[in-house]
């Protein structure tokens, strides 16, 4: 076997037997952040590697952490959805409905990204301290 084994977090109450499962987090890969469970006797389940959200927020709920994987409780791994992205065209379009302003605001575009850009970081990371 070439897994190895991450170090444990917690421990939760096997639903198949009577023994208390241990629960470890992936560490890399594409499920980083993710919660497992072993069972050391189980007849049912040994391991427990469900990745959906139903799954995952259950183990958080039902896991005893051990003491500095607390945080683990509440922190949720964002799995890489794909985001819906916006189609270009809005911006264009806009510019095609506005024939009484040509051109003169093309000096400052990027200026004015750059200044959006930093509003939007701070604010994202203003959120995440507050948070
Ligand atoms: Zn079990």
């Amino acid at each position: 076997m070439a897994k190895v084994n991450n170090p444990r977090v917690g421990t939760m109450e096997c639903p198949h037997c009577d023994q208390k499962r241990s629960v470890h987090v992936t560490s890399k890969g594409a499920y980083k952040g993710y919660l497992y469970s072993r069972c050391p006797s189980c007849p049912v389940k040994k391991v427990d590697q469900s990745r959906d959200d139903v799954s995952q927020t259950l183990m958080r709920q039902n896991t005893a952490f051990d003491a500095g994987f607390e945080s683990l409780a509440t922190e949720k791994p964002e799995p890489k959805k794909k985001e819906p992205t916006e189609t270009p065209l809005n911006s264009r379009g806009s510019e095609v409905l506005d024939p009484e302003k040509p051109q003169t605001t093309k000096p400052n575009r990027s200026g004015l990204a750059l200044v959006a850009g930093a509003v939007g970081l701070t604010l994202i990371i203003l959120g995440v301290k507050t948070a």
